[in-house]
C-alpha cells in the first residue's frame, strides 16, 4: 500500500510502497478514507537528528478518519463498513486522566512506548491504518470525512483550550486568536458558537485574514508590535479576556502578554519554540497562563457534534496521496488555506 513516509532527516517525506498491515488481538484496520496535514508534522520533521525521538521510517498523520476494514481476535463493538474518525492522542488506557477520556494527559504512556498515529505510531496518511483499540474510534454518523478529518486535531485542540477557558468569555468579552490557519480557523469558528466573546484574529498574512473574517471574526489585525496597542484600543482600554496563540513563537507570546486584560488568560496553543515572561511586572495581575495538548475524547464527539449541527466548517484543499509532498510544502510555505487533506 502507499504510505507518506518521513524517511531522511531534513527531507521532504515521501510516498513509499510499504507492506499491508494486519491487525493484531484488539485492534481495528481502516481503509483510510481522509488524512489532516498540521505543522506539528513540520515541527517534528524539522528536529535535528539529536532532538528526534519518533522512529524512522515513520508514517505521517496524526489526523486521521476511515471505514472499518477488518478487526483483530476479540474486537466486537465495530463492524466492517463503519465510517469512524480516530482519536488521536493515545494513553495507557486505564489511569485516572485516561478514565476520564482525558488521554491527551496520560502520564504513562511515552514511558509505555504508546505514541499517537502519525507521531511515532504509523499514522493516517496511508491507504490503510492501524488502530490499537476501539475506543479511539468515534462513529462520523453522517459527516463527510474530508470535510471532517481536521477536526480530530485543528477542532479538538481549540476546543480544548477555548472550554478551559469558558468562564473568561462570557457576552461582552474579548478573545483574540493569533494564527488563523489551519487550527486557529477552526478556533473563530468555535468562540462565536459557544462563547459569547467578540473575536479579533490576527494574523501575519491578508489573505488568512480575509479568510478569518469570512469564517466569523469580528475584527482582524496585522500581527505586528502595533497590535496590542490597537487592541487595548478595541476593548475600551482594558484588553483581551482571553488571548489564544496558535503561533507560539516570541513575537506573538509577546503580542498575548500585552494584549491580555488583568485576571486574563494566555493559552499559548501553538509549538513555534518562543517563551513568555511571565510574573510581576510582566504579565498583567492574575492572568493565567496555559500550554494545553490537543483535547479529550468526549471533547472530540462534542466537536463532532457542532459539525454536525452546522456551527463548523473545515475549509479544505485536497491532495491525492501521490501529492503529499507537495501539500507539506505548501503547507511549510504558508500556502494552505485552512487545511490541507490527503485523501487516499
Ligand atoms: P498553520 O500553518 O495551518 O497555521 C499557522 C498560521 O499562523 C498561518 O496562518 C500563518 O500565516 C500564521 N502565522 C505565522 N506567523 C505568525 C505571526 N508571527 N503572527 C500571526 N500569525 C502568524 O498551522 P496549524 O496546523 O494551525 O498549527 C498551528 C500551531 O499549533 C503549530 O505550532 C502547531 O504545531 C501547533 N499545534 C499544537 C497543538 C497542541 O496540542 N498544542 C496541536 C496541533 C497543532
Ligand atoms: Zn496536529
Amino acid at each position: 500500500m502507499k504510505a507518506i513516509q518521513y524517511q531522511t532527516i531534513g527531507e521532504l517525506p515521501v510516498v513509499a510502497d510499504i507492506p499491508l498491515p494486519e491487525p493484531g488481538a484488539g485492534q481495528v484496520r481502516l481503509r483510510v478514507t481522509a488524512a489532516g496535514l498540521c505543522h506539528s508534522d513540520w515541527f517534528v520533521m524539522s528536529l535535528p537528528a539529536e532532538a528526534y525521538t519518533y522512529g524512522l521510517p515513520l508514517t505521517l498523520g496524526h489526523e486521521g478518519a476511515g471505514i472499518v476494514d477488518k478487526v483483530g481476535e476479540g474486537v466486537t463493538e465495530v463492524a466492517v463498513g463503519d465510517d469512524v474518525a480516530v482519536y488521536g492522542p493515545w494513553g495507557c488506557g486505564h489511569c485516572s486522566e485516561c478514565s476520564q477520556g482525558r488521554e491527551n494527559y496520560c502520564p504513562f504512556a511515552a514511558d509505555l512506548g504508546i505514541y499517537p498515529p502519525g507521531l511515532g505510531a504509523p499514522g493516517a496518511m496511508a491507504e490503510y491504518m492501524i488502530v490499537n483499540d476501539v475506543r479511539h474510534l468515534i462513529p462520523l454518523k453522517g459527516l463527510d470525512p474530508v470535510q471532517t478529518v481536521s477536526l480530530t486535531d485543528a477542532g479538538l485542540t481549540p476546543y480544548h483550550s477555548i472550554k478551559s477557558t469558558l468562564a473568561k468569555l462570557p457576552a461582552g468579552s474579548t478573545a483574540v486568536v493569533i494564527g488563523t490557519g489551519g487550527l486557529g480557523h477552526v478556533a473563530i469558528q468555535i468562540l462565536r458558537a459557544i462563547t459569547g466573546a467578540t473575536v479579533i484574529a490576527l494574523d501575519v498574512s491578508e489573505e488568512k485574514l480575509t479568510h478569518a473574517r469570512e469564517v466569523g471574526a469580528h475584527t482582524t489585525l496585522l500581527s505586528n508590535s502595533d497590535a496590542p496597542a490597537a487592541i487595548r484600543e478595541l476593548t475600551g482600554g482594558i484588553g483581551a479576556d482571553a488571548v489564544f496563540d496558535f503561533v507560539g513563537a516570541t513575537p506573538t507570546l509577546d503580542i498575548a502578554r500585552r494584549s491580555v486584560r488583568i485576571d486574563g488568560a494566555i493559552e499559548s496553543v501553538g509549538i513555534g519554540g518562543g517563551t513568555l515572561a511571565t510574573g510581576f511586572g510582566s504579565t498583567p495581575f492574575g492572568v493565567s497562563v496555559r500550554a494545553p495538548y490537543w483535547g479529550s475524547r468526549s471533547e472530540l464527539m462534542e466537536v463532532l457534534d457542532l459539525a454536525r449541527s452546522g456551527h463548523l466548517h473545515v475549509t479544505v484543499e485536497e491532495f491525492p496521496i501521490d501529492r503529499a509532498p507537495e501539500a507539506y510544502a505548501k503547507l511549510h510555505d504558508g500556502q494552505v488555506l485552512g487545511r490541507a487533506v490527503v485523501v487516499p
